[in-house]
């Protein structure tokens, strides 16, 4: 029987009393596990099951079922502070939702589970805004699956990519091509039918600095970045750059990128 560090993803009750968990599991990627009885007050799982907690789950997996069924669990750390407070808890949500999105069934990703446990520890610290754990836990997750935008060179062709020559703040940017470009290559990509449009160097610069990290498998400084417009900014960014790299956006992220582009041209 299967026995693993667990994140609950996803809770959707079963029947009367029971529960159906998508968990994030470090050695055994994406579980789905039935919790019998799950809801009854004197269930051993009564309470086990919350989001954000970091559990330690045992379960039986049968080849014929595609639900596994839950033998024990236990609390090894809670994450209190995440439920009690709104931005926290949305921030919370938005990672489980998007490392749902990035998981799979029987494909184990231990450095997926340990960025999550990290950024929602980051994420209680009441002393650092949300968007900070937030963020480190967008880029590291594109980073994860090989998509990182490229920030400090030309995505395509690897050399410098130096600011517009209208705009000495901007340089040219196209998720589509995978991220900023030199100028002879914005022209190739427009050509090629690609958006492509302008972002603020200084939003770049901020994105690279975190993912000199993440690329080198280390969690930036916590004190990285904390000023929060330019965390917004760069919350925008990775969310659209997301947004354009995943076959769905997640519903965390759709409230967010609903206003302008917060790095388009004044
Ligand atoms: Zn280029």
């Amino acid at each position: 029987m299967p026995t693993d560090r667990a994140l609950v993803l996803r809770r959707f009750p079963y029947s009367e009393s029971s529960l159906v968990v998508r968990a994030l599991s470090r050695e055994h990627g994406r579980v789905h596990l039935l919790a019998r009885g799950a809801y009854r007050m004197h269930s051993r799982y009564f309470g086990v099951l919350d989001l954000f907690d970091e559990l330690e789950l045992e379960w039986r997996q049968s080849p014929r079922r595609e639900l596994a069924e839950l033998r024990r669990g236990d609390v090894t750390r809670r994450r209190r502070a995440l439920r009690e407070d709104l931005p926290r808890y949305r921030a919370a949500v938005a990672m489980l939702e998007l490392a749902d999105l990035g998981s799979r069934p029987g494909r184990p990703d231990p450095e997926l589970y340990e960025l999550l446990s990290a950024c929602l520890d980051r994420l209680g610290d009441a002393d650092r805004p949300p968007d900070a754990a937030l963020v480190v836990f967008e880029l590291g997750f594109l980073q994860n699956h090989g998509l990182a935008p490229a920030l400090a060179r030309c995505a395509a062709c690897d050399r410098n990519a130096p600011p517009t020559s209208t705009d000495r703040s901007r340089a040219h940017f196209s998720a589509g091509s995978g991220g900023r470009l030199c100028a002879s290559c914005a022209e190739e990509s427009r050509a090629a039918g690609r958006r492509v449009g302008t972002m603020p160097i200084d939003v770049l610069q901020d994105g690279e600095a975190l993912l000199v990290d993440l690329r080198a498998h280390r969690l930036p400084p916590e004190d990285a970045i904390t000023d929060p417009d330019r965390l917004v900014a760069l919350r925008d960014l990775a969310e659209r750059f997301l947004d354009y790299h995943l076959d769905s956006t997640p519903k965390a992220s759709r409230a967010f990128l609903a206003t302008p582009n917060r790095n388009a041209k004044p």
